[in-house]
């Protein structure tokens, strides 16, 4: 006896999921915020520019320095 396996017979569009761009907006531009700050920090918190004195921001960033390409020694 042969046994059937049901096939789906009704199709259903596939519709993507509509992005609340208002919702988001507040949490883009926080985000963006906060990684340029950590962008300063692994780029340019060094000598001059610094905010803290001493090194020890550079010391803790200095492989993500060197990995995004920042020039350092
Ligand atoms: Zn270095």
């Amino acid at each position: 006896m042969a046994q059937t396996v049901a096939q789906p017979t009704a199709t259903t569009a596939v519709v993507p999921a509509k992005l609340p761009l208002k919702a988001i907006a507040p949490w883009a531009v926080f985000f963006g915020v906060l990684m340029m700050i950590l962008l300063y920090f692994v780029g340019a918190e060094q000598g001059a520019t610094s905010v803290f004195s001493g090194t020890d921001v550079h010391e803790w960033v200095h492989d993500a320095r060197h990995l995004l390409g920042f020039p350092c020694h």
